[in-house]
Formats: C-alpha cells, structure tokens, sequence
C-alpha cells in the first residue's frame, strides 16, 4: 500500500492488524481512546493490593499458534508465557477433597484415554468419546447452523462435571449446554484434537502486557509506525464506496485516497459506528477475584476446580487469583461476599490460614460476546462493504470463541483483506 493505514482500537486484533502491516512496510498509525494499549488483554497496578495484575487471567494452550506467532515477531521474552512442558491439568473437588491431573499424551492419537491415571478418576476410556458428537453436528455447517452442544452431547455425569464443563466453559465463557457447536468443534480440533503438543497450558506469569502489549508497541515504535492514545474515534464520513474521513474527539482527520482503516474496537462501538453491521449483541462476563500473598510450596501455576464458586486458581509468584467464567450470576453479588466465598476455598484447596489477604474483585461485564448459535451466526467478515474499510476485533468471523487467539488471527486477516483490495485496485489502475 502506498497509503497510510489507521488502524482504531490497540486491543490485540488492533496491535496484531498493525504488526502485520508494518511488517510489510505500510505506513501506520494506531489510535487508542484509552491512554494504554491493551484492551481487554493488559496488566495495571492495583492499590489495594500494592500489586500489578492482569484485567482478567487468561489461559492459552501451545496450539494457540498465532498468538505464539504473534509474539516471535514483535520479540516478546522467551519466559513471558510459563506452564509444564507437557499437557498437565490439574484439578481439585471441592465437595469430595479428591485431587487428579489430566495428562493428554503428546500425539494425536488419544492412547492417554486409556490409562487410569491420565484420566478423571470415576470415568472410563469410552466416555471421552462424547464430544465427537459436537464434532458430527458442526460438520459442514455454517456459522451458528450446528445447533447446541446440548443438543449433540449428554451434558451430565462425571466426565462431564469434571472435565467438558470446565473445560468448554473456560473456552467459551458460556454454559456450554446454550453454546455453538461450530465454535466448541474448532477450539477441540485445533487443541485436544491435535493432540497433548496443542493442549500445554501456558499463562502470562509476569502480566499480559508484558507479553503481548508492551513487546508491539515497541515493536511498531520502533518500526516507524505512530501510536496515539487518548483518541476517541466518534464517527466515519461515509463517501461512495468508500470511507473519506474519521472524525476524533479532538477533530477530523481527512483520507488520502490510498490510505485506509482497520476498525478494530469492541463489538457494541464498532455496531455504533458502522450503522446496520453484523455483530453480537449478548456478552458474557467474568469474575476474577485476586488475593495478595505468596502461594504456597508446590502449589501448581493453574489448579482446575469443581464442585465449588472457585473454577480455575492461578497461583502468581505474588498472589492467588481465581477465575469465574460465564458469571453473569454473580454481578449483583456484593464482591465482600464474593471474596470471603472464594478465600475460604482457597483456604481449604491450598491449606492457608481463614485470615483473608488483601484482596481485589474485578468484574468485566462484556468480558466476551456469547458464545451461542445467534451469536456465531452474527458475525461480520473483515471485508466490509467500503473499499478502503476492514474490521478485526475477537468478535469477527474468525471461527474461534473470544480469545486472544481469535483476536490476533483477526488483525492479521483484516491486514491481509486491505493488501488484497489495495492491490486488485491498483491493478485495475495500471489496465486502465
Ligand atoms: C476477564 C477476561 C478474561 C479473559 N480470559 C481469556 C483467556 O483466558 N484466554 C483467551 O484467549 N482470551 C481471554 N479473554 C478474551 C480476550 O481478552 C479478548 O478476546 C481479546 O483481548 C479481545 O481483543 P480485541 O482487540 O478484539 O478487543 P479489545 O481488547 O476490546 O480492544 C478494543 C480496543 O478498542 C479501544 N476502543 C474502544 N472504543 C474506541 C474508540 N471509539 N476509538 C478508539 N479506540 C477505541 C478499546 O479501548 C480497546 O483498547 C478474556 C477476556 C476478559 C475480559
């Protein structure tokens, strides 16, 4: 491209749609309404508990290959993701007091289903078959047209208490009995179906920023591009065929006839701006609830747990943090509540003493778009209708549930559908 590319929104899809383009040499300039880069994916220090922490914790698994790509290029350090260096997961019941760990055997022929001691105890080798009915509904089907995991697996009985509820709700941030099957099937085969190498669990242990934020914006710093935070995009200049200018909270900013734009904002801003787009309108959200104090010895980095309001511990150098997916039923729960419940779990799972630490509850509303049929069927394409206009953001057409990797697989879609029609303009110029 010969233009200047404005890429609006520094949320992953955002940094990742603006790697992308810098990496082949295209003028960009990056615009932020917050004064950091980072979204939905980043660290802030947090006074109460004297600690940096993340927005929320986030989980990747090895097979997450573009974030891991993502994160190569822009040349973030080597230990900013940390898990076991094979696929373990442990877990813990809170009603029984039983404790095992999943063991996904490296290669993709799943032998590990038939060994007791990889598998969920109370369960047997056939069991594991059940999702291959979500697999069988979501064949060949477009977005949102297979139906429900409900309606293609039993979604009851041990091996699903204690493994696909988790499991799937982590991955979805949805009760997985409501969720798409199409989005269930494509996180199974680009993880457990690709075998135990795809399902190592990694976390950001010294913050999300420090992995994928901080790393881009130096990267694209350093490559010339221009990032400017505290800008607000509030509307578009429609022309024909094509978007003539963005108009900023502080004043418009004209477009030169190459340049073009890479829409990369949350769903409900994107559908405010773009009149009649096709975007989820129904969000999940998550609790996290953060307690500062050294974890104990031998206390695993990720700790799965069932039976309690406790689903996954994360255990920090520097805290303990719990996350609580799908909860819209806890927003109204006063959060001196909902700390003292999960402490006095933590108290119990790990063996610390009933006093509280101080603590922190953070509650993100629209953590994700619902990972339901409707909402799978609702997703726009990153090509838009306007020439010199593309869309990224988690909650595009990327196939994936909203996840960091859907995120930068989106930015580097929506790069790739600029150069392409870029391109195909500028060959229609040289014939004419
Ligand atoms: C609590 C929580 C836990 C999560 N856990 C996981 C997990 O374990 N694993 C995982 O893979 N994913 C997880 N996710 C999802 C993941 O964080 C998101 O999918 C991803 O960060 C979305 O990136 P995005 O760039 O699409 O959107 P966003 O991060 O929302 O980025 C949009 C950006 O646009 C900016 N913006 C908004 N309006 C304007 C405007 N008018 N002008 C200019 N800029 C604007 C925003 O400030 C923001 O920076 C979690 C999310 C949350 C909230």
């Amino acid at each position: 491209m010969t233009g200047t590319v404005h890429v609006i929104g520094a949320g992953l899809a955002g940094l990742s749609a603006a790697v992308s383009l810098t990496e082949r040499g295209v003028r960009v300039v990056l615009h932020e309404a917050a004064k950091q880069a980072g979204g939905r994916c980043r660290s802030y220090y947090d006074p109460t508990l004297g600690l940096t922490i993340d927005n929320g914790n986030h989980l990747l698994l090895s097979g997450n290959s573009s974030a891991l790509g993502f994160m190569r290029t822009i040349g973030a350090p080597a230990d900013a993701l940390s898990g076991p260096a094979e696929a373990e997961f442990d877990f813990a019941d809170l009603k029984t007091g039983e404790r095992w760990q999943l063991r996904p055997n490296r290669g993709r022929l799943p032998w590990w289903v038939m060994s007791a001691s990889r598998r969920v105890p109370g369960t047997s080798a056939v069991d594991y078959l059940a999702p291959l009915g979500i697999l069988r509904a979501a064949a060949g089907k477009g977005p949102g047209l297979g139906g429900t995991i409900g309606e293609s697996m039993a979604c009851s009985g041990p091996l699903y208490e204690r493994l696909w509820h988790p499991v799937l709700l982590a991955a979805l941030n949805t009760d997985p009995k409501e969720s798409d099957v199409g989005l269930a099937a494509k996180i199974l085969l680009e993880t457990l179906g690709a075998g135990g190498e795809a399902c190592r669990p990694l976390v950001a242990v010294a913050g999300l920023s420090a992995a994928f934020v901080d790393p881009a914006v130096d990267y694209l710093s350093a490559r010339g591009a221009e990032i400017r935070f505290g800008r607000r995009l509030r509307s578009l200049a429609f022309g024909a065929g094509r978007i003539d200018g963005l108009v900023f909270s502080d004043g418009p900013q004209d477009l030169g006839p190459d340049d073009g734009i890479v829409l990369a904002l949350p769903p409900w801003v994107a559908a405010d701006i773009l009149p009649g787009l096709a975007s989820p309108q129904s969000y999940r959200s998550i609790v996290n609830a953060h307690f500062a104090i050294v974890p104990p010895p031998g206390a695993p980095l990720l700790l799965g747990v069932v039976n309690g309001l406790t689903e996954w511990l994360f255990a920090y150098p520097d805290r303990l943090s719990v996350t609580i997916s799908g909860a819209d039923h806890l927003l109204d729960t006063p959060r001196e509540d909902l700390s003292a419940r999960i402490w006095s779990e933590l108290s119990t799972l790990t063996g610390l003493a009933p006093e509280r630490p101080s603590w922190q509850i953070v509650k993100e509303k629209r953590a994700t778009f619902a990972a339901t049929p409707a909402e799978a069927a609702r997703r726009a394409s990153a090509v838009t209708d306007h020439a010199n206009l593309v869309l990224a953001g988690d909650w595009t057409a990327t196939g994936l549930p909203s996840t960091i990797e859907g995120a930068i697989r989106s930015g580097t879609t929506a790069a790739q559908a600029l150069l392409n029609g870029a391109r195909a303009r500028n060959k229609l110029r040289g014939a004419a």
